[in-house]
């Protein structure tokens, strides 16, 4: 499949049907698996044969799902989680323990910032916060001998901005630790991490893989390229012997293909168990083949709204990375040159109030806490995620109160740009 162009991945990439078997992937809603001897399952529970027990470990649904989203990426081996957050959390959970540090960009999305920087900080895992746009000399001192990854997203969400994958791949490698990126916003279809030196990739399929607002989900891609026992002392977990699978050592037994997921797999979902449900992973392929079609139209109505939004006297600013205008344009320029997404965010002049009654007139984008989708909506974040905050606190996060995230989704860009004009013309 990896010779075919990712249009054709997209819808057919993950699962080949044998003769007369199902041509679309069966949902295998079975808990577990049979077997005539206790020997045939002996072998499984060693990893001593691939194969299935048990639906916690591993489900055929989602394997299929999870290699089309590894052939997408150009990766070696994927696997599902039941959403983003436990996908960012198993990739980093499985090579840092108590005592490890992590640098990350701080431009991320706030569900990942609350479990780097509250959550493992309490598993005594340690970050340091660096700006996407920081300097080679900045990113170099954020490092510290304990660091054992570095993350950051393609385009952040929501602060829209983009990182540059090459410098932070280069300084990752230079200390010996791999870069992982959360490429939930661009998908494969307009960028790919790997290519430009990541060495693991996640995602909230929650977003535009699954497209249609239907399933929460999570993926996390290995591209099989980082030498894990060319820095055995930073990650024990893959170098030395796993004592709960009778010695095995992950990074010698699967090599560099595949030592990260099925270590990931035999331990991180042995034990916490954040399986996505073989109906969700069916839903999600849904989405996944018509991801190529969508991702275009997304990134050309959010193109469109971003340019007429940009000339509306009511707007003070616009954030859209495919705007001349924007800070992130050279270097979407190199990494997203088919476009970056759908979410445009900008603000409006009179803050809160004007707003909230802007928001009240839109009719075609509705009010969710959601982005990524087929449907348009829309997000104030000063009256929603962000209400604890008052004005002082909001400048501060970046997050003005007369700022407004809209997510445009496939709908005629006409339309979109009709119903944002009705509801500027209101606060006038
Ligand atoms: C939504 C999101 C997440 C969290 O994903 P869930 O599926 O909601 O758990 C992580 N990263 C990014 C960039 C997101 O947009």
């Amino acid at each position: 499949m990896s010779e075919l162009k990712i249009n054709t991945r997209c819808v057919q990439a993950g699962y080949t049907p044998g003769n007369g078997e199902p041509r679309q992937i069966p949902i295998i809603q079975s808990t577990t698996f049979k077997y005539d001897t206790s020997e045939d399952m002996g072998k499984l529970f060693d990893l001593e044969e691939s194969g299935y027990f048990y639906t916690r470990l591993q489900n055929p649904t989602n394997d299929h799902v999870a290699a089309k989203i590894a052939s997408l990426e150009g990766g070696a081996a994927a696997m599902l989680t039941s959403s983003g957050q436990a996908a960012n959390f198993f990739a980093l959970f499985n090579i840092c323990e108590c005592g490890s540090h992590i640098v990350s960009s701080s431009s991320i999305y706030g569900g990942t910032f609350n479990l780097i920087s509250v959550t493992m900080a309490k598993m005594g895992i340690t970050t340091t916060f660096v700006s996407p746009d920081c300097t080679e000399e900045e990113l170099e001192a954020a490092f510290q001998d304990n660091t054992r990854a570095v993350f950051g997203e393609t385009i952040a969400n929501p602060a829209l901005t983009v990182l540059d994958i090459e410098k932070f791949a280069k300084a990752a490698h230079k200390h010996g630790v791999p870069l992982i990126v959360d490429n939930t916003f661009p998908t494969p279809v307009n960028c790919r991490p790997i290519e430009w030196g990541a060495d693991i990739v996640t995602h909230s399929t929650t977003k535009y893989m699954d497209g249609h607002g239907s399933a929460v989900g999570g993926a996390i891609v290995d591209g099989g390229h980082f030498d894990w026992m060319a820095h055995a002392d930073k990650f024990p977990g893959l170098c030395t012997p796993d004592e709960s699978y009778h010695g095995i050592v992950y990074a010698e037994k699967f090599g560099m293909e595949g030592a990260f997921i099925t270590k990931a797999t035999s331990q991180l979902m042995r034990d916490f168990g954040s399986i996505q449900s073989p109906q969700n992973a069916f839903l999600l392929n849904l989405g996944l083949e018509s991801l190529h079609v969508r991702m275009p139209r997304h990134v050309e109505n959010a193109q469109a709204v971003a340019e007429f939004l940009e000339q509306q006297p009511q707007v003070k600013h616009v954030s859209y990375s495919g705007l001349p205008s924007d800070p992130y344009y050279k270097v979407a320029q190199k990494y997203l040159p088919n476009g970056g997404c759908g979410v445009v965010s900008f603000e409006l002049y009179g803050g809160r109030a004007a707003a909230e009654k802007f928001m009240k007139q839109l009719k075609v984008f509705a009010i969710e806490t959601h982005v990524a989708d087929a449907r348009s909506c829309c997000l104030n974040p000063a009256t929603s995620t962000h209400r604890q905050m008052n004005e002082e606190q909001l400048t501060a996060a970046g997050v003005p109160a007369g700022l407004v995230r809209v997510s445009c989704g496939i709908e005629d860009k006409n339309d979109l740009i009709g119903d944002l004009a009705q509801a500027l013309a209101s606060i006038d």
